[in-house]
C-alpha cells in the first residue's frame, strides 16, 4: 500500500467527479484531487475510454508510435515554451532529465533552485522542504538534504535561493552566473502556500539566465494546463527555454514531460543527450494525453469557467473562516489554492519564509482530521495546494463549506 500522509487512515474504493468513496462506505468531497491531474474530476469517460481503446491495439511496444506525434504536437500547440517534446513517466523523472539535458546543452553543472520548491524525489533535487521551514536556524540557502539516505554531496551543485527575493538572485548571478546550467522553479510556488511570482519576478530570471547563457526550465506540472490553457509561462507571459509538464496533461495516467527549444531538444534525438526508459511514452499514457488535450482545446471557455469556480469556492471559504473569526492564508491562482490556518498574520505578503513563520501547522493538521471525519478531504500539509476541478459545483462547494464549517466549531 502506498504511504499516506493523513493522520486517521483513508482507503478509497472508488473516486467519481470530485467525491471519493472510502472502504467503510463513507463520502467525502476531495480537495487533494490525486495532487492535480484531474482537471474534469476523476473517472472522465473521454480519457477513460480513450485509455481503454488503446489497450485493445497495443499499449506498449517500446518504439516510436503516431501517437508520439500526435500527443507532442498538441502539447507544442498549446504551449508556447515547446517546441519539442520527449515523453517521460513522472514528474520527477522528467525533472532529472530536464537538468541533464540543461548540463548537457551549457557543459556547466550547478543549478538553481527556490526555497520550498518541489522538483520530485531524485538525488540532486530533494531538499528539505516546507516541513523544514519549521525548524529555526535554517537559512533559505543552507541545502539540506529532503530525506534520509541522501548522498549530502549529490547537492553539492545545487544551489537554493528564497522564492521571490530580487536582491538575492541579482547578487548570485553577479557571481555565479557564468558557471550556472540552469535555474529550474514552480513558475507559481504551488507546493508551498501557493506563492504567485512578484511582479517582474520571471521577467529578472530569464533576463538574467539569458544574459549568462544558463537554461531557465520552468515546471509546471502542477501548473501546466491548469492555471491557464498554456500554463504559468502563457498566464505570466514569460517563456522558459526547457518545460516539465505532467499532471493535468495525462489526466491522471503516471506521464510527464520536458521540452522546449529545438536547438536544446535537438541533442536528444541524436543521441548527443541522454534520457531513457521503458515505458517512457508508453502508448495508452499518450492516449490519455492526447484525450486531455483535445478537450482543453475543443473548449475555449473552460479557462474563464475554471476561474468562476476558483473564486466561488475562495469566496466560501473565506466565509467559513471569516464566521469563526480565524486567521486564514488563502491563497489562489485558478483553481490552485491554498488554505492554511495562522497563528498571527504574515508580516509581508510574497515570501515563504514570513507565511510559514504565521501557519499554524498542528492546529491545521487537527482541522484536517475533523475535516476528514465530517466528509472533506484535503492534505494535512497546510503548504499544501488544493486542487479545484469542473466537477467542483456550487452544489458540492456549498456542502464542503457546511462540513468545514462544522470541523471549524469542533475544532474550538
Ligand atoms: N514537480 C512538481 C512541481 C511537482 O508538484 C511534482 C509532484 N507533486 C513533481 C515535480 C514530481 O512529480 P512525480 O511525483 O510525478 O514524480
Amino acid at each position: 500500500m502506498r504511504a499516506t500522509a493523513v493522520p486517521v487512515p483513508l482507503v478509497v474504493r472508488r473516486a467519481h467527479g470530485c467525491s471519493i468513496r472510502d472502504v467503510e462506505d463513507s463520502e467525502l468531497v476531495d480537495f487533494n484531487m490525486g495532487y492535480g491531474p484531474h482537471l474534469f474530476g476523476y473517472a472522465d469517460p473521454d480519457v477513460a475510454e480513450a485509455v481503454a481503446d488503446q489497450f485493445t491495439q497495443g499499449h506498449m511496444t517500446g518504439l516510436p508510435h503516431a501517437l508520439d506525434a500526435e500527443a507532442g504536437g498538441l502539447v507544442a500547440e498549446l504551449v508556447p515554451g515547446v517546441e519539442q517534446i520527449r515523453f517521460a513517466n513522472s514528474g520527477t523523472e522528467a525533472v532529472a532529465s530536464v537538468l541533464r539535458l540543461a548540463r548537457t546543452v551549457t557543459g556547466r553543472s550547478l543549478v538553481v533552485t527556490f526555497e520550498g520548491h518541489y522538483h520530485g524525489w531524485s538525488e540532486t533535487v530533494l531538499r528539505a522542504g516546507k516541513t523544514t521551514l519549521q525548524i529555526a536556524g535554517t537559512r533559505p540557502t543552507d541545502v539540506v538534504p529532503g530525506a534520509p539516505g541522501m548522498i549530502p554531496e549529490a547537492l553539492a551543485h545545487t544551489a537554493q535561493l528564497p522564492w521571490n527575493d530580487t536582491d538575492a538572485v541579482r547578487e548570485f548571478f553577479a557571481r555565479n552566473g557564468d558557471r550556472t546550467a540552469a535555474v529550474i522553479l514552480e513558475p507559481v510556488l504551488a507546493n508551498a502556500g501557493v506563492i504567485p511570482p512578484a511582479p517582474g519576478f520571471l521577467e529578472l530570471l530569464r533576463d538574467l539566465t539569458s544574459a549568462c547563457g544558463a537554461l531557465l526550465v520552468f515546471d509546471e506540472v502542477i501548473t501546466g494546463f491548469r492555471v491557464a490553457r498554456g500554463g504559468a509561462q502563457e498566464r505570466y507571459g514569460v517563456e522558459p527555454d526547457l518545460t516539465v509538464l505532467s499532471k493535468v496533461m495525462g489526466g491522471g495516467f503516471p506521464v510527464a514531460a520536458f521540452g522546449g527549444r529545438k536547438e536544446a531538444m535537438r541533442l536528444l534525438a541524436t543521441n548527443e543527450a541522454h534520457h531513457a526508459g521503458v515505458y517512457a511514452g508508453n502508448h495508452a499514457a499518450l492516449r490519455a494525453v492526447v484525450a486531455m488535450l483535445t478537450k482543453i482545446r475543443a473548449r475555449p471557455g473552460l479557462y474563464d469557467e475554471l476561474e468562476a469556480i476558483g473564486a466561488d469556492a475562495e469566496a466560501a471559504l473565506r466565509e467559513v473562516f471569516a464566521a469563526e473569526k480565524r486567521p486564514v492564508h488563502i491563497s489562489r491562482v485558478g483553481t490552485l489554492m491554498c488554505v492554511a490556518l495562522l497563528r498571527k498574520p504574515p508580516e509581508r505578503h510574497g515570501t515563504l519564509r514570513d507565511l510559514a513563520d504565521a501557519v499554524d501547522f498542528s492546529r491545521h493538521r487537527r482541522f484536517q482530521t475533523l475535516a476528514q471525519r465530517e466528509g472533506v478531504y484535503f492534505h494535512p500539509n497546510a503548504l499544501e495546494p488544493w486542487f479545484l476541478s469542473t466537477a467542483h459545483t456550487g452544489e458540492v462547494l456549498d456542502k464542503a463549506a457546511g462540513a468545514l464549517h462544522r470541523a471549524l466549531t469542533e475544532l474550538g
